[in-house]
């Protein structure tokens, strides 16, 4: 049976990720690594936004290829393949127990094409709650790439079992022909998923590293979880000779605390988010930014809290 070095299980962002910036950075120059992933064929399947906060590796991906770092890797469909004895295992599979009282960001996006120039490509709309809520929180987002390109994603913070809610296509046509009055457009793609807001229940062991979601890269407020992966990436590389030994990288505890309070918020309270979010951003934009993606300094911390209906938070922190 085959050896390798290093075995990334899953071939997802967080594998791919660390896989290119192992080989970017010669790492894997003179080691091997597999990367197991069950999927037949890679078609695109997902958008990634993020708060363009720090440069990585990904800032100018639309001309890369993978063709360029395909030397010292080999993929496989399933780990029984190879001997994983010797090997030091990243795992991005999340072990998640199925539990009802989980909640969920499940969301459903298209990408349109419209007949005339409607969008202006310069201004996003990053929440819009102007939607029915069913008693949980509700909002769309539309991202115009061009005047006449737009993803149009409906977005849901609840319990994921409930397919009440899942009535996606419905909610976006209604969206678009309503809200954003459009009436004549096509879909180009769609994108359909869920992101847990819980830590999966994934534990490092000798010699394995969880990555992404299963390594608990996911800001549970937001679902956001693209560059703490590539960050997670950039430690895993610089410290890969020691990797077992290193600290374990993680989002920092104060930003899980914050998280922890917010979702027992929303959770109590689902009709007053849009309104938190509201405040959030009033504080000022660079601020929020900062702060949901991790770089925000205690002031800017201070400025965030203190905007936000201080009752529904202090009893969410006594709960
Ligand atoms: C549709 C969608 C859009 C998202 N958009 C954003 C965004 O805009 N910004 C953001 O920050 N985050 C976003 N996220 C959240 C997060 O960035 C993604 O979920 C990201 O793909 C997580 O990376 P990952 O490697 O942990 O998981 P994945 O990318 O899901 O990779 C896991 C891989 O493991 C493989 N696998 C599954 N089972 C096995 C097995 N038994 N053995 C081996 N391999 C297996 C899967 O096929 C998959 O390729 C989005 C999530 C989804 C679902």
């Amino acid at each position: 049976m085959k050896e390798f070095d290093y075995i990334i299980i899953g071939g997802g962002c967080a594998g791919l990720s660390l896989a290119y910036e192992l080989e970017i950075h010669e790492k894997l120059k003179d080691k091997t690594l597999a990367i197991i992933e069950p999927r037949e064929e890679y078609k695109r399947d997902k958008t990634w936004s993020f708060w363009k906060v720090t440069p990585h590796n990904f800032d100018d991906c639309v001309k890369k290829n993978w063709e360029n770092f395909s030397v010292n890797i080999l993929f496989f469909k399933n780990i029984k393949e190879i001997n994983k004895q010797n090997s030091l295992v990243f795992n991005s599979v999340p072990n998640i127990k199925k539990n009802h009282l989980n909640l969920w960001q499940h969301f459903c996006g298209v990408e349109i094409k419209t007949d005339n120039d409607i969008f202006d490509e310069k201004i996003f709309n990053l929440m819009d709650f102007d939607c029915e809520q069913r008693e949980s929180v509700h909002f769309f987002y539309t991202l115009p790439y061009t005047k006449n390109r737009a993803l149009v994603e409906t977005t849901w913070l609840s319990k994921m079992n409930d397919n009440s809610q899942k009535d996606y296509e419905n909610q976006i046509n209604n969206y678009i022909k309503n809200n954003l009055n459009i009436k004549n457009y096509e879909i180009t793609y769609k994108e359909e998923g869920a992101i847990p807001l819980f830590y999966p229940l994934n534990k490092n062991e000798k010699n394995k590293i969880n990555i992404g979601t299963a390594g608990g890269m996911t800001r549970l407020s937001t679902g956001y979880t693209f560059l703490n992966i590539q960050e997670h990436s950039k430690y895993i590389r610089e410290n890969i000779d020691n990797i077992t030994n290193a600290k374990k990288f993680e989002i920092n505890r104060k930003y899980q605390f914050l998280d922890e309070i917010f979702l027992r918020v929303l959770e109590k309270n689902p009709e007053k988010m849009s309104d938190i979010f509201f405040r959030m951003f009033k504080t000022s934009p660079k601020t929020a930014i900062k702060f949901l993606s991790n770089k925000s300094n205690f002031l800017e911390d201070l400025s965030i809290i203190f905007k936000m209906p201080k009752l529904i938070f202090i009893r969410a922190l006594f709960d």
